[in-house]
């Protein structure tokens, strides 16, 4: 069991942490970090040592969501 120490929210200050993880993955990307301020969306990578902290922000763009296909229209 691995623990990541709390850190600050670089946008707001709010506390991110401390996690427990069984294992701890490499965060490459806002979705993988363990530590994540849900309002500033920024996530914290999976350093245990603070100092080696990144912080990443959720840069993905919100999947549009796929129009539906209207049918065209149907004299009954
Ligand atoms: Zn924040």
């Amino acid at each position: 069991m691995v623990t990541l120490p709390r850190l600050r929210c670089p946008g707001c200050g709010k506390a991110m942490g401390p996690v427990k993880a069984k294992e701890v993955p490499p965060a490459n990307k806002y979705e993988d970090c363990l530590r994540r301020c849900e309002k500033c969306r920024i996530g914290a990578t999976n350093a245990k040592n603070p100092a080696k902290v990144k912080y990443l922000r959720d840069g993905q763009p919100a999947e549009p969501t796929p129009a539906e296909p209207t049918s065209p229209p149907t004299n009954l």
